[in-house]
This record gives structure tokens, C-alpha cells and sequence, in this order.
């Protein structure tokens, strides 16, 4: 009977509704690091994102209410590598006491040229690093939830194992010649280095730049050269130009991929998890045979 009574409360315990006073407000920058706070903090967190879905956060410009958002904030998480180029203009402006969590800490940057490549979440491994940078400042910043946390993260990141394993069996089924394909912006380097599937691409690894004449004309040189089999749009640049190339060389249209942003809930990659399966099926099927 006691053991009965204490089960009971375990229970009524568990399904008491979190009160909003006792949630930690998070601000994350963008939608995909949105969703990784989300698996994590579960019912203790109110998540506001900056970017919200298929929002450029590499062109991004914060608005009055962006600080007003930050300014309730306890954390405030963000990618880090550079990709958040308006953040200082940001956190002067709110004059806020947010504590800044660099979920990519500890992963290997990849360098373009000279500059960082800040698309780590691309690939599975990095992401898991992302969750864990953000399970720890979470539990550090309402230490009274920290096992609602750690739970929460070690189920997710089992997904995430589980998701690395479906994208390494689906590239292993493309033939080695053919995975090499085109996109908008260098937005699949640490895909490329994870998984081994070449990606080339019309401008560098920010959407800020247009690209010149002779990167068009090289671009479709190297297309050439290097039979790539197909081109993707992204869901967040103009990709009237990769369409142009498309028709100009002949190579087949992949469709799209979903690089640095989330789609809304209607959309095929409303998640993280959702966007990297969009990703492979939309790869292995241009790029099988
Ligand atoms: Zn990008």
C-alpha cells in the first residue's frame, strides 16, 4: 500500500505542469540550434529563436524586439566560427546579462581559404557536440533541473547516433565516382569531411557575397571536367543562377537541401533530425543510379 501511495505521488509529481516562473529563458540565434535547446531543455525552457525558419542568419539584422527578447534571456546560444557576424551590435544594444553558450566549442574548425567555415552542425558528430555544450550550460544555469537535462539529452543524442548511421549506410550505396554534387554557398564542408560526398559551390561559405562572372563561368567549366552528376538548391539564397546553371550544362536539379536553416512545421526538415534525413534522400536519390 505505502510503496502503492508512493508511486502515486512519483507520479503527480511528474505530470505537474512546470510553472513559466520556473522555466530558464533561452535565446538561440537560429532555428537549428533552436531545435537542439528544445530536445534538451524539454518543458523547463521558454526558447525564443532570433532566426526563425528558412531565415539567412548569415545576413541577418536584429531587431528592436531581438533585443528586448535577449534582454529576459538567462542564456543566450549561439553557433560561434564567425556565422554570427551581428551579434556584438546585438548584445550592446539589449544590454543584456545573458550568459553566451558557444554550442560548436570543441568541435575542429574547417578553414575556406582563410576564412572558418561555420556550418559544424552539418555533420552528425559535431552536432552531438553542439548538444552537449548545451545540456551542460543549461544544468549549469538551473542546476535544480539538471537530470530533466541530462536525460533529455543522453535520449536525443541516441537519435543522433542512430541518424549517423543512416547517413553513412546511405552514402555508402552512392557509387564513389558520383558523389560530387553543386550547391548555392559552401554550406557542406564538415558534411563533406564526415561522410565523403564532394560538394562544390557557387559562392564561399557566407551568403554575403555574389558571385562574379568568371566564379559562374569556372563553376560551369568544373562541371564539365568533373561530370558532376547533380546541382541543389538551398532554401534560403536566390537560386535563380544554380537554376541557370542546371539548364546551361545539362546536369540534373537534385532539388533542394537544407543547410542553415530549419523549414516551418509544414515543411519537409521542421527538425534537425528531419533536415539531415531530407538531405540524404534527396543526395542518395540524385546520386544513385
Ligand atoms: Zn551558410
Amino acid at each position: 500500500m505505502r510503496r502503492l501511495l508512493l508511486i502515486a505521488f512519483v507520479a503527480a509529481l511528474l505530470a505537474s505542469p512546470v510553472r513559466a516562473q520556473d522555466r530558464v529563458n533561452v535565446v538561440a540565434s537560429f532555428s537549428i540550434l533552436g531545435d537542439f535547446v528544445k530536445n534538451v531543455g524539454g518543458d523547463r525552457v521558454n526558447m525564443t529563436t532570433l532566426v526563425g525558419p528558412n531565415g539567412d542568419v548569415h545576413v541577418y539584422t536584429p531587431a528592436p524586439s531581438d533585443a528586448k527578447k535577449n534582454a529576459a534571456a538567462k542564456l543566450l546560444v549561439v553557433n560561434g566560427l564567425g556565422l554570427e557576424g551581428w551579434l556584438p551590435r546585438l548584445a550592446q544594444a539589449a544590454g543584456s546579462k545573458a550568459t553566451i553558450v558557444v554550442a560548436s566549442n570543441g568541435i575542429a574548425p574547417l578553414k575556406v581559404g582563410s576564412e572558418t567555415d561555420p556550418h559544424a552542425w552539418q555533420s552528425v558528430p559535431n552536432a552531438k557536440i553542439y548538444v552537449v555544450n548545451i545540456r551542460d550550460a543549461l544544468a549549469a544555469a538551473d542546476p535544480a533541473d539538471a537530470e530533466v537535462f541530462r536525460a533529455n539529452a543522453a535520449r536525443y543524442l541516441g537519435e543522433l547516433d542512430v541518424l549517423d548511421a543512416e547517413v553513412r549506410a546511405a552514402v555508402a550505396k552512392i557509387p564513389p565516382e558520383r558523389r560530387k554534387v553543386i550547391t548555392t554557398h559552401k554550406a557542406f564542408g564538415y558534411f563533406a569531411a564526415a561522410y565523403g560526398i564532394a560538394f562544390l559551390a557557387l559562392v564561399g561559405v557566407s551568403t554575403e557575397t555574389e558571385p562574379s562572372a568568371r566564379d559562374i563561368a569556372a563553376l560551369i567549366q568544373q562541371i564539365k571536367v568533373d561530370k558532376i552528376p547533380a546541382v541543389f538548391l538551398e532554401n534560403l539564397s536566390d537560386d535563380r543562377l544554380i537554376g541557370r546553371i542546371a539548364a546551361e550544362t545539362g546536369v540534373k536539379a537534385g532539388g533542394t537541401l537544407y543547410s542553415d536553416s530549419l523549414t516551418d512545421e509544414k515543411g519537409p526538415a521542421p527538425t534537425y533530425i528531419a533536415l539531415v534525413r531530407h538531405n540524404i534522400k534527396a543526395l542518395t536519390s540524385a546520386l544513385g543510379n
